[in-house]
């Protein structure tokens, strides 16, 4: 009967709650988060698309979202298992979309990227799709980014017109499938409703023309949200010697050296470091050469031509263990937007057409004295075995520090929620 007390346990804690509520409010209620994505209070029965608020029920794996508790039910949100897998859906839909944090106006306000950083999640063990998607400004007011949409039909079941009709709507079907939105019916929104299109989408893929340029860091969504302290880190197991001082080496391939640079903002501590360890073939030093075998080897840059991949190689072969530093390192980063290019098309946009080429260039430099372009952008991960990944758009200097010290001293120190960033 409803409106009965029950009583169910969630991860062993016995709980009370009203037959028939949904698991994922009655959870929260209690302080035990499941974390959602497509999930919104105005939106009933609930749109399950996403699926991240997977639990184990009863013994089921199922979704929380539509479960109704029940007496005596017993689930399990935080086990390894399910931990693991909710955080194999939100790496799925990273590795699914084309998401760029850094160059995406809904960062620190999106609950994709927040749900990434509550799990810690630093590389998706699925291989980004690179898909080639469009970006819409046809309609009035909006701008669609498909590459951004994670398909969860907030849009489609919130937003209508005066009479009832909906201006988003699935188009195409299966891998092909996208939100499209209606154009005639746009310009019948309020101004106010097409503000609230950009808001329930919970990623940066309704964008409002002039009106969706990225909040200021320290004001956004989830740097207001001080509930959540520390990210969940891999742990590091690496064996050092004790007899002298570690030998470190760090490279920069394919990317802008702002991981070095901000190796450089770990500022005073640096001082420190030098004290514990000692630098071989670096930028940092200027030394270009391995002169010994090293214990850890930082990349930055993915591998974007021949020469990354041989870099990149030598360092697997003297290292004994690699650490990715920053996202390019880690998918590829900004310089793999091309990789839903053809290379001839950037080729011939960046040396023919750009704003910056000469009037009539006709000229792409195909030396083979210089290092050959591949296909696309790759991660090191996809050329060599990268041992640890530290996240970031640059990663933040006391993150860094702290894996060093980590590392170094052997015990886990804590990345603040702050210091994990992909933007
Ligand atoms: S902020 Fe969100 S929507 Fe924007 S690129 Fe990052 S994950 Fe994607
Ligand atoms: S556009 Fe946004 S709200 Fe609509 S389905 Fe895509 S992610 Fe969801």
């Amino acid at each position: 009967m409803m409106n009965e007390l029950i009583k169910l346990k969630i991860d062993g804690r016995e709980i009370e709650a009203i037959e028939g509520r949904p698991l994922v409010d009655v959870a929260r209620e209690n302080g035990i988060n499941i974390p959602t994505l497509c999930h919104f209070k105005d939106i009933y029965p609930p749109l399950a698309t996403c699926r991240i608020c997977t639990c184990n029920i009863n013994g089921r794996i199922d979704t929380a979202c539509t479960t109704l508790v029940r007496d005596g039910m017993e689930v399990d949100v935080n086990s390894p298992e399910i931990a693991d897998i909710r955080k194999a859906i939100v790496e799925m839909l990273f590795a699914e979309g084309n998401h760029n944090c850094p160059g995406c106006s809904k960062s620190g306000n999106c609950d994709l990227q927040h749900r990434g950083y509550e799990m810690g999640l630093s590389i998706s063990r699925f291989p980004h799709l690179f898909k080639e998607r469009p970006r819409d400004f046809g309609p009035e007011r909006i701008y669609m980014e498909h590459n951004r949409c994670v398909l969860c039909k907030r849009c489609i079941e919130l937003i209508k017109t005066d009479d009832g009709k909906n201006v988003f709507s699935f188009q195409n079907r299966g891998h092909q499938a996208l939100v499209g939105i209606d154009y005639e019916l746009e310009k019948q929104l309020s101004d106010e409703k097409v503000l609230e299109a950009r808001d329930v989408c919970p990623v940066g893929a309704i964008l409002v023309k002039d009106k969706s340029g990225a909040a200021p860091f320290g004001g956004r969504k989830f740097d207001l949200d001080k509930s959540l302290k520390y990210v969940p880190t891999t742990d590091l197991k690496v064996e050092l010697p004790k007899d002298r001082k570690p030998v470190i080496a760090t490279t920069s391939l394919a990317g802008c050296f702002g991981c070095h640079m901000s190796i450089l903002d770990i500022d005073d501590e640096l001082i420190d470091i030098i004290e514990l360890v000692e630098f071989n073939k670096s930028p940092l030093t200027d030394i270009k050469k391995f002169s010994k075998r090293c214990d850890i080897g930082i990349i930055e840059g993915g591998v974007a031509n021949n020469e990354n991949a041989e870099v990149l190689k030598a360092f697997r072969e003297k290292c004994d263990i690699l650490v990715g530093l920053g996202e390019c390192s880690i998918w590829g980063g900004l310089p793999a937007m091309r990789n839903t290019v053809d290379l001839e098309d950037c080729l011939e946009e960046a040396y023919l057409h750009s704003v910056t080429s000469e009037p009539g260039a006709k000229i792409i430099p195909r030396s083979q004295d210089i290092p050959q372009l591949f296909d696309k952008v790759y991660s090191t991960n996809d050329i060599v075995k990268i041992d640890y990944f530290i996240p970031g758009c640059p990663p933040n200097a006391d993150h860094i520090w702290k894996v060093i010290k980590t590392v170094l001293l052997g015990e886990q120190i804590p990345i603040a929620y702050q210091e994990f960033k992909y933007d």
